[in-house]
């Protein structure tokens, strides 16, 4: 069972709701020293729920926003100019294996193959890290976890890990929150009463179910909580959902209006 969550966040532990086993999962998987894949639509709350269980085992939390460019070296470390010389400075992977702790990368697909590819004797029963460029092998200590996440949408049909990278992994699918838990978070984040988080729940579910047809993304719980503080803090509810919902998701005018008139139908 999972222990009972707070309802807020405090400053040990970042709010998260739970799904389901997830926290239990978690927690063998990092006693057992085994990798975590975390799958799952932007905004549904895969970080949060790395930096609650970071919180949780207390682990100092390495996070690595992963893109096109990024390198071996990004990771790894390089050596850098200083003083006349050359001195050797740890990327976050290095400082993670060295000192402890949750390397968290996010969106791991958009990395280069061959930058996801150090991560494969970490990965595996060997945990190490080679560095050529200063000829150490490091062992990860026990403290040492490393969790993958990425979102395995429409736009990532052409990026996937390689076969013998996911297959290091122990995995886990994340979805957007069932309506009640997705009320609770909007309690919980942005402090609103339990009718407005049922309201804007019941909006978020709306456009979620015009995915494909006519929204290529749909509104995740993040844009939610947006959309939450805003009429939180003040803004009338129309303007507040027209920022934080309606406008990122498309730039269609007539889609707008449509969604809209959704909104509007809400309030
Ligand atoms: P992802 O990493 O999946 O893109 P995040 O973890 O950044 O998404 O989640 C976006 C926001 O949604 C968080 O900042 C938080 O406000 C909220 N959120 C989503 N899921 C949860 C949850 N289970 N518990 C608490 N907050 C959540």
């Amino acid at each position: 069972m999972n222990a009972p969550l707070p309802s807020q966040a405090t400053a040990e532990l970042p709010f998260y709701a739970p799904a389901g086993n997830e926290i239990t999962l978690f927690e063998h998987a990092f006693k057992n020293r085994l990798p975590l894949l975390i799958k799952g639509p932007t905004g549904c709350g895969k970080t949060r729920f790395v930096a609650h269980m970071a919180a949780r085992l207390g682990l100092p939390l390495h996070t690595v926003a992963c893109h096109d460019d990024l390198t071996a070296a990004d990771l790894v470390g390089r050596h850098l100019i200083e003083g006349g010389g050359t001195v050797w400075c740890d990327g976050p992977l290095t400082r993670a294996v060295r000192h402890g702790g949750l390397c968290y990368l996010d969106e791991v697909v958009e990395a280069r193959k061959d930058t996801t590819v150090v991560l494969h004797p970490l990965a595996d029963d060997r945990r190490i890290l080679p560095i050529d460029r200063t000829g150490e092998v490091l062992e990860a200590p026990d403290d040492f976890m490393l969790v993958v996440s990425y979102n395995p949408g429409y736009q990532n049909l052409m990026k996937s890990l390689k076969p013998s990278t996911r297959q290091r992994f122990v995995a886990l699918t994340f979805d957007f929150p069932a309506a009640e838990r997705e009320e609770a978070i909007l309690v919980g984040e942005a402090d609103i009463d339990r009718d407005l988080a049922r309201r804007l729940v019941g909006i978020g579910r709306a456009f979620r179910a015009l995915k494909d047809r006519d929204l290529e993304e749909v509104a995740s719980t993040r844009l939610l909580v947006y959309a939450a503080t805003l009429i939180h803090a003040g803004l009338e509810p129309l303007a507040a959902c027209r920022a934080a919902l309606v406008e990122p998701l498309s730039d269609d005018a007539e889609t707008v209006e449509a969604l809209m008139e959704i909104v509007a139908a809400t309030f």
